[in-house]
């Protein structure tokens, strides 16, 4: 029996994709593809599904019944390098498997991440966890000055402490959050679309968010079926909750989107009278909006 491979994803295998000032996304290995998806979920559903349905048309019914555990056939390994600040956010994905850099065991190299000026911006007046709005050059060269500053003179604490004798474990606590870490990173497939899903949302962090775009394009050479599945019905699918399906409804009926959100209970309008500015109503009227703009066939 042969091995099955992707010939494009093997080309892949090693190839360091960089991503932010000093960090990168390789794909180490892989096991399975499309079809091991689809030899998994013929065992379940016996051969009389390969009259029903293509291969195609098998995993995209999959995934839009949630039947996860075809996807779970596929695995993932990469090699990464990124700043601790990004690292906190990815670890907290527990379903990966994952073996770190020891900080205790080897000396930090001397890297930090420092943002380009165009990533340095204002703190989002919508999105407390975001940025927003560009800043005046002067306050972003500030930053991006003493980020420079902090980081050296962090790194000449930590060599000095470590010629001193100071363990490596407890050097590291000069380091700040922009120094590198680096990890192999272990997920199967349905796992690794559950962490696309939250880390490619405009909502993640930008930092991660280019981590998942690079693994993202990866995933879509080792499985192209499932990736345009999860695309479709994932990625830009809009979930509607009950009430938003009753101002839907009331809509398709004809009425205002006031008179829609009013039946259905999402508020616009605060007790004060002042329009809303977040909150149910408003994210409804966000999800219409990126209908209304949807392009996608
Ligand atoms: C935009 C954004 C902002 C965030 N902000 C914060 C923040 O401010 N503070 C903060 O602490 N975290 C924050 N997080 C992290 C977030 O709360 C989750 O911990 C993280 O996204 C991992 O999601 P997960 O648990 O679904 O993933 P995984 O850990 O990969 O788990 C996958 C799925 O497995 C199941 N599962 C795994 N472990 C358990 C368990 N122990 N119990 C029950 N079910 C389990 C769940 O169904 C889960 O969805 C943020 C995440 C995002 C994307």
């Amino acid at each position: 029996m042969v091995r099955p491979s992707v010939p494009a994803a093997d080309r892949l295998i090693g190839v360091r994709r960089p991503v932010l000032s000093h960090g990168f996304v390789a794909l180490v290995d892989y096991m399975g593809n499309d079809a091991a998806i689809v030899q998994a979920a013929r065992v379940s559903y016996g051969a009389g599904t390969k009259a029903v349905r293509d291969d195609r048309g098998l995993i995209r019914y999959l995934l839009r019944h949630r039947h996860t555990t075809p996807f779970e056939m596929v695995e993932f390994k990469f090699l990464v390098r990124l700043p601790i600040y990004v690292a906190r956010q990815w670890v907290r994905h527990r379903t990966a498997s994952l073996n770190e850099y020891s900080q205790r065991y080897s000396v930090v190299p001397d890297e930090f991440d420092l943002p380009t000026p165009d990533e340095v911006r204002r703190q989002s007046s919508r999105n407390r966890q975001g940025r927003g709005d560009p800043l005046p050059p002067d306050v972003v060269e500030r930053f991006r000055q003493d980020l420079t500053r902090v980081s050296a003179a962090s790194y000449a604490a930590y060599q000095r402490a470590l010629q001193d004798g100071v363990a490596r474990e407890t050097a590291r606590l000069l380091l700040p959050l922009a120094y590198y870490t680096e990890w192999y990173w272990k997920c199967n497939l349905w796992n690794l679309l559950h962490f696309l899903s939250l880390r490619l949302d405009p909502h993640a962090q930008e930092e991660i968010r280019l981590y998942a775009a690079e693994i993202a394009s990866m995933v879509k050479v080792v499985c192209p079926i499932a990736y345009e599945a999860f695309d479709d019905f994932v990625l830009h699918a809009t979930l509607l909750g009950a009430k938003e399906s009753v101002a839907l409804s009331a809509l398709l009926e004809g009425a205002s989107v006031e008179q829609a959100c009013a039946r259905a209970g999402l508020p616009l309008v605060r007790e004060d009278g002042k329009p809303m500015t977040s909150g149910e109503g408003i994210e409804f009227l966000e999800k219409l909006d990126g209908i209304k703009r949807s392009t996608r066939v």
